[in-house]
């Protein structure tokens, strides 16, 4: 896909599904920023991957700091045409074990995290007459709970699908599109748990027409699509990418 001349905001982009999306953008000839917590990791991302990256660190569960590293940003390089809230934690206790305090924490990095960067790339992009967002959200959004996630996980990714199509209704008229992409169980770090446990990948991958986890590469191809020009009459979808899991039209 093509990315020539655009710049992408990849939150999260060090490691996992991130990192694919910023490989397919510095593979489409774009240039990539890697916004992560982890600093160590996103710098030895850039070394590997090469291309045009650019990395800053921030927390997605702290508003105040992400208005101002995007502010950084886009003072830095002048134009962000791409925004992908991938940036994300999974919770997996019992409902009956969940503390406000989990509940909260959750909420504050899956949703409001992922309202907060796109409320502080907007009025940029509504200025330059268009861009792209693309959040990721999950299969558990949609279907109470994920293989891993529960309560506070799938309403915080219920609540980025409803987001994304909010954005998608106001954002429309001022060229902005926004989509959402739903993975189900994709080998990264976040599942490590279910990689390393082979019974439990076998009750999981059970559930899956497929057969079979996906590759963080498989997850970033649809969100790229969304990124890119190809999908330049596409806004307010949700797209599953999980082998066959969900089915819901
Ligand atoms: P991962 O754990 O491999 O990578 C997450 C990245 O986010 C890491 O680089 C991490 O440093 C960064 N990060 C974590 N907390 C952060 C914070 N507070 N601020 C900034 N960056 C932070 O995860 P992944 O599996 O690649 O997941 C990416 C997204 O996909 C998440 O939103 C996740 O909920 C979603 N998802 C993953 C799966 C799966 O099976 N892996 C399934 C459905 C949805």
């Amino acid at each position: 896909m093509d990315f020539t001349g655009k710049t992408a905001i990849i939150t999260g982009g060090a490691s996992g599904i991130g990192r694919a999306v910023v490989e397919g953008i510095i593979r489409g000839g774009g240039s990539a920023v890697i916004a992560d917590i982890n600093e160590e990791a996103a710098r030895a991302a850039q070394k590997e991957l090469g291309g045009n990256t650019h990395v800053y660190a921030l927390d997605i569960s702290d508003p105040v700091g992400i208005r101002s590293a995007f502010a950084r940003i886009i003072e830095d390089l002048k134009r962000i045409d791409i925004l992908v809230n991938n940036a994300g934690i999974v919770s997996t206790k019992s409902f009956d074990a969940l503390s406000d305090v989990d509940w909260e924490k959750v909420i504050r990095l899956n949703l409001t995290g992922t309202f907060t960067a796109c409320s502080a790339v907007y009025g940029h992009m509504k200025a330059n007459g268009g861009g792209s967002i693309v959040n990721i959200a999950s299969v558990a959004g949609k279907v109470g709970g994920g293989l891993l996630g529960t309560a506070a996980y799938a309403s915080s990714k219920a609540g980025v699908i409803g987001l994304s199509k909010a954005i998608a209704r106001e954002g429309g008229p001022f060229g902005i599109r926004c989509n959402a992409v739903c993975p189900a169980y994709t080998v990264t770090a976040m599942t490590q748990s279910i990689t390393d446990n082979a019974e439990f990948t076998e009750r999981i991958v059970k559930m899956i027409p497929l057969g079979r986890g996906a590759q963080p590469a498989e997850i970033a191809n649809m969100i790229l699509f969304f990124a890119s020009g190809l999908a330049s009459f596409v806004t307010g979808e949700i797209g599953d990418v999980d082998g066959g899991l969900t089915r819901d039209g």
